[in-house]
């Protein structure tokens, strides 16, 4: 057994995600934490090799092993079924990478890059770029900040910065560890470090563009990610407004990204974020518009470190709400119109770095989301789709969000079209909101409608579905999975039942 002081094993029992929509049978859970808290590459070299005594045990028993992050998605991508799950959570080191262990051919500036243990949280990071003595930002993140750097990546997460990709787009090397390989990765198109650092990792550099793009999704699959080097820009400030608009306001925008002539509320500038919300009934003609307008920020801006808790839409409504909606389910459309306008109340001109603006959220048991990215310039037929199929579940509690993003590098990346539209179904966890986001799939299915979806929200995959939305990158996907990991016993150590059934992990 490769437990020891760092490594605790706690046999059988079950795993739960944070949002219980999943619980699954495991035959064991693993936490792992640093040898000491202080942030050193000694810890990340002792702990990367305690992970692959940990790979390797479980591939002599044959036992599937899952690293876990925060168990923030709602769907069972990070569940261990019938497996080990490794708690990574407290593996939160960052670094500041010096300018000698940087590739000759990197011309930008190391103070530009983090580079973070896969265990650390958004928020932790945020908290340590932003403060005064570094300034820094992401120039894009999800809609609030408890998903662990690994998680993030595990499944391609999206904010709404418009002309942005997801949070993948951001990573420029990676470390990932199988049981007989510890690699650096990265683009060969842009090198950044040198092997010279990749040794201080005990680690080889490889510079493959198949992987690379393999492992800036690798839904767990691919081996345990332990440190992620990701790209960051200056500090600057979101000025943000959610004004309530009517819906054919906003639409011709939401088809084109243009928002020349659209009333928003600083009708000169391009919104650097914009998500509208709607109620899914058809004859709801109403739009909660938020746009966020990005704008330097002065050197004497005080950033507020302080936790509070933000705005997730369908993220706080209590497990209470789900269970009186399915009691009385005539009076479900009022009440989530009460909750759309309680929850999505306007405001103007908020100023807040990214860190302040993607922040906490009161998030709940008894909420459960889907997101399926569409193309952008074919947003109305989709939401037009989408809404026919939400009246074959009427009075469903649930709502649609709409948030937009740049096609992303990850050969799995879901937000992969051009420009992407990101529409969010979230609800609360019933079974009326799950026949509602099958119903989507669906139509969108039958009317063979291009869509992908979110690998870490609630998404029935299919192989045929999988197929549909990826194409010939599914192959490429498990060729570069066979590379990296060529023994069928690692495959199996890797794999979980859903993704064998999607077509991956073959
Ligand atoms: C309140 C809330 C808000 C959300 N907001 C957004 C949003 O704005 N945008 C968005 O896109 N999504 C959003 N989501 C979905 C969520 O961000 C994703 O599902 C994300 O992947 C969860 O991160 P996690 O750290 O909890 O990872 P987990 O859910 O624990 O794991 C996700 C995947 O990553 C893998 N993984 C984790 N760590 C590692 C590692 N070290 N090595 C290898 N694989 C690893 C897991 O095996 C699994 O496949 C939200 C979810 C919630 C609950």
């Amino acid at each position: 057994m490769p437990a020891d002081e760092f490594l605790k094993f706690v046999e059988g029992g079950s795993w739960t995600n944070f949002h219980a929509t999943v619980t699954v049978p495991i035959k064991g859970l693993w936490r792992i934490r640093n040898p000491s808290p202080a942030a050193s590459l000694d810890n990340m070299r002792t702990t990367a090799q305690r992970l692959q005594r940990l790979i390797r045990h479980a591939i002599d028993r044959q036992v599937r092993l899952r690293a876990v992050g925060s168990r923030w998605s709602f769907s069972d991508i990070a569940a261990a079924e019938d497996g080990w799950a490794l708690q990574t959570s407290q593996l939160n080191h960052d670094f500041i990478v010096g300018p000698a262990l940087c590739d000759a051919a990197f011309d930008g500036d190391p103070a530009s890059l983090v580079l973070a243990q896969a265990g650390a949280s958004v928020a932790e990071i945020n908290l340590k770029i932003e403060k005064p003595s570094r300034r820094r930002s992401f120039r894009t993140s999800g809609a609030s900040n408890g998903q662990t750097i690994g998680g993030m990546i595990g499944t391609g997460v999206h904010g709404s910065a418009v002309d942005m990709g997801a949070f993948e787009s951001e990573v420029v090397g990676l470390q990932l560890l199988t049981g007989s390989r510890n690699l650096w990765l990265e683009n060969p198109d842009r090198p950044i470090m040198s092997a010279q650092f990749a040794a201080k990792l005990d680690a080889e550099l490889v510079r493959d563009r198949l992987l690379f793009r393999a492992a800036l999704v690798g839904l767990g699959a691919l081996g345990i990610v332990h440190s992620v080097m990701l790209r960051t820009v200056p500090t600057y400030l979101l000025r943000s407004y959610r004004r309530k608009m009517e819906f054919a306001e906003v639409e011709f925008a939401m088809n084109s990204l243009s928002f020349d002539g659209v009333p928003l509320p600083r009708p000169a500038e391009r919104p650097y974020f914009f998500q509208v919300v709607v109620h899914p009934d058809p004859k709801e003609r109403i739009a909660y518009v938020t746009t966020r307008y990005r704008e330097e920020c002065p050197p004497g801006h005080r950033i507020d470190p302080s936790l509070k808790s933000g705005y997730d839409i369908g993220n706080d409504l209590p497990a209470l709400f789900s269970k009186l909606v399915d009691a009385l389910p005539a009076v479900t459309p009022a009440l989530v119109k009460l909750a759309m306008a309680q929850q999505l109340a306007p405001f103007e001109d908020r100023l807040n770095s990214p860190g302040e603006a993607y922040t906490y959220t009161t998030s709940k048991p008894g909420s459960a989301g889907a997101a399926l990215a569409v193309p952008a310039n074919r947003l109305s037929e989709a939401l037009a789709l989408a809404r026919q199929a939400y009246q074959t579940v009427p009075g469903t509690p649930a709502t649609f969000a709409c948030r937009f993003a740049t096609a992303s590098p990850g050969l799995l990346s879901f937000v992969q079209y051009a420009r992407t539209c990101i529409i969010d179904i979230d609800g609360v966890e019933n079974s009326k909101t799950r026949r509602v986001m099958e119903a989507v799939r669906s139509a969108f299915d039958a009317n063979d409608f291009p869509y992908s979806q979110h690998w870490g929200k609630l998404n029935a995959l299919t192989a045929e579905r999988v197929r549909a939305s990826y194409g010939d990158k599914v192959d490429a996907w498990n060729l570069a999975r066979a590379t990296l990991l060529p023994s069928p016993a690692e495959r199996f150590v890797f794999s979980t039942q859903t993704l064998e059934k999607a077509g991956l992990c073959q």
